[in-house]
């Protein structure tokens, strides 16, 4: 929050309760007076309240918007400046997301395919089929050997190897 925000949204809260003050003391005052006629002043003070009120509650909303577009500016800055980075530097760090996509960059031989011992098939680490399952990972060979074929959803349309299936 900057200092204008700040002297904004203090300007903002002396008018609203200025404002909310002037109501209340309009309702009493003209409770208070028993001439109809007199009670117009009062009716004014109410008004002028009421004008009070909402003024503040506009630089409130007014004040909260910049707040928020700010940040926002400041959130672009720093994902953009992420991505960049990432972009430039790490390589495979995180390979999981791309593993989870339709994998064609994927290693054919990596040890990013998982299995549980009683699966039928191997998967990509990140293959909705093996999420949540206590898979442990291994070469493809390794899955081949133990009688698993590749998954039919992560793995279509790569190789099943250099050896045929038995
Ligand atoms: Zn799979």
């Amino acid at each position: 929050m900057t200092a204008e925000t700040r002297l904004v949204s203090r300007l903002a809260l002396l008018v609203g309760v200025a404002g909310g003050l002037a109501v209340l003391a309009a309702w009493a005052g003209s409770s208070s007076t028993p001439v109809v006629g007199r009670q117009a002043a009062w009716g004014a003070v109410g008004v002028a309240g009421t004008f009070g009120v909402t003024a503040a509650s506009f630089l409130w909303v007014a004040t909260g918007r910049q707040a928020v577009a700010r940040r926002t500016a400041e959130l672009r800055g720093l994902i953009l400046a992420g991505v960049a980075q990432a972009r430039s530097g790490a390589g495979p760090a995180d390979h999981t997301g791309e593993a989870a996509g339709s994998g064609a960059g994927a290693d054919p031989a990596g040890a990013d395919l998982v299995a549980t011992a009683t699966m039928v098939h191997y998967h990509r680490a990140g293959c909705r089929l093996a999420a949540g399952k206590p898979v442990e990972p291994a070469g493809r060979a390794d899955h081949e050997q133990a009688g698993r074929t590749p998954c039919g959803v992560c793995l279509e349309g790569t190789s099943p190897g250099p050896r045929d299936e038995p």
